[in-house]
């Protein structure tokens, strides 16, 4: 059995996934990420496993209103950044305002938000940026009328995606982020120009993820191809390179010499608020529910609006915390040891097998995947989208359905 198939089987034998009614607070030994979901959508895309629900101006104050109750039954007031992601978080600028109003004090990192490209004009801009919002990330997907059309990107067609990447990253914010997303069954060159047309804007970061097929989404009977995803990955990072590009992470590419990066998923240790959201403090990962009605009554009680936990112990902890530090590009041991106190056997002796296959590379307390490693991590996080945050998503969703009294439309 290969190394990455003995981490899938450890993986599905350490991690339980456990149903919960509603938790206490979760504690952190230092400052973690803030997450906040903002659920909201005036339309669904047909690829989109998120959690979202229909776009209702009435149900905004209120979920403000708990947002800020369920961060308060939290207590903890201090984060090294806030990320708002969605759902389509630019979509109603007040409720953001509200949002970032309310949160902006409780970080001196970055405050950063995912952007609809349908959403931008630059007026809105200036607006999103006098909130106190400096990074952002602008969810193009695309530049092809083919491929936008194929994912249900109902507000959004190739002008939409030139004219917004165009206005983003000359706005001034601090850093840009553009997603892209490919099919490996589209033609290859598509795919290549998409990326070399989102480098001709320059931005800070560009991120492009392979099509997952989802529960619940229109690609659900299809099949991913993980080995054609990385051949086009690897000819994705030759382009990039040839560019003044250079890969950061299993999916982003950076431009040279930028310093700072980002992401919603590679944070240490992160806190979630709002529906969906997932929390991690180093001994436990929770999942709170996907109903709206449920999160609603979660807190109006009291209660954190937990659905679904993970209680990792140390080993799964580290093991947790390693790969998504390698997927980021980057497993500083002098961190692990600070966090979770010196590395067990097991751990040791994975991080030297993996580094004798030439999978990772070691220098000084700081360990890289190579690029053939890189291949191998892929397919671990694929195995771990679809046998975890497929299946924890799943659930909560079919939940989520039962569960809705107010007829709210969820997804
Ligand atoms: S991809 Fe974004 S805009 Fe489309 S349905 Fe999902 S959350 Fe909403």
């Amino acid at each position: 059995m290969g190394l990455a198939e003995r981490v899938m089987k450890l993986g599905k034998k350490l991690f339980r996934i456990q149903d919960v009614n509603g938790s206490g607070p979760m504690a952190f030994v230092s400052s973690p990420g803030l997450y906040i979901h903002v659920p909201f959508c005036p339309e669904f895309c047909s690829f989109c496993p998120y959690n979202k629900i229909k776009y209702d101006f009435k149900l905004t104050n209120r979920y403000l209103a708990a947002l800020k109750r369920e961060s308060d039954l939290q207590k903890n007031a201090q984060f090294s950044s806030i990320y708002i992601g969605g759902g389509t978080p630019s979509y109603d600028l007040d409720l953001l305002k509200g949002v970032v109003s309310h949160f902006r004090e409780m970080t001196n990192g970055e405050i950063a938000l995912e952007i609809h490209p349908a959403d931008v004009s630059i007026k809105r801009l200036e607006e999103i940026r006098e909130t106190g919002v400096n990074f952002v990330s602008l969810g193009i997907q695309s530049f092809d009328d083919f491929t936008l059309n194929s994912m249900g990107r109902r507000r959004q067609d190739s002008s939409v995606s030139h004219s917004s990447i165009a206005k983003t990253t000359s706005a001034g914010f601090d850093f840009v982020d553009v997603d892209l997303i490919f099919d490996y069954q589209l033609a290859r060159r598509r795919i290549v120009e998409d990326l070399e047309t989102a480098i001709s804007y320059g931005p800070e970061q560009i991120s492009v993820y392979p099509m997952m097929r989802f529960a619940d989404t229109a690609y659900k009977n299809t099949e991913n191809d993980p080995e054609k995803e990385l051949e086009i990955l690897e000819e994705l990072e030759d382009v990039a390179l040839s560019k003044g590009y250079t890969r950061d992470s299993l999916w982003t590419f950076k431009k040279r010499n930028e310093g700072r990066k980002y992401s919603s998923v590679s944070r240490e240790f992160f806190m979630g608020i709002g529906t969906s959201a997932s929390s991690f403090n180093g001994k436990e990962f929770r999942t709170n529910t996907f109903s709206l009605d449920e999160y609603f009554s979660f807190v109006d009680s009291g209660k954190l609006p937990v659905s679904k936990t993970i209680k990792m112990g140390k080993f799964s902890a580290i093991l947790y915390y390693s790969f998504w530090a390698l997927y980021g590009g980057r497993l500083d041991l002098r961190l692990v040891e600070e966090h979770f106190g010196r590395l067990p056997l097991r751990m040791r002796y994975l991080l030297h097998s993996a580094i004798a296959r030439g999978y990772l590379e070691r220098a000084k307390d700081v360990i890289k995947p190579t690029r053939i490693g890189t291949r191998k991590l892929h397919i671990v996080e694929e195995w771990l989208t679809y046998s975890f945050i497929d299946r924890i998503w799943s659930d909560l969703r079919s939940r989520a359905r039962d569960h809705s009294v107010s007829g709210e439309s969820v997804l």
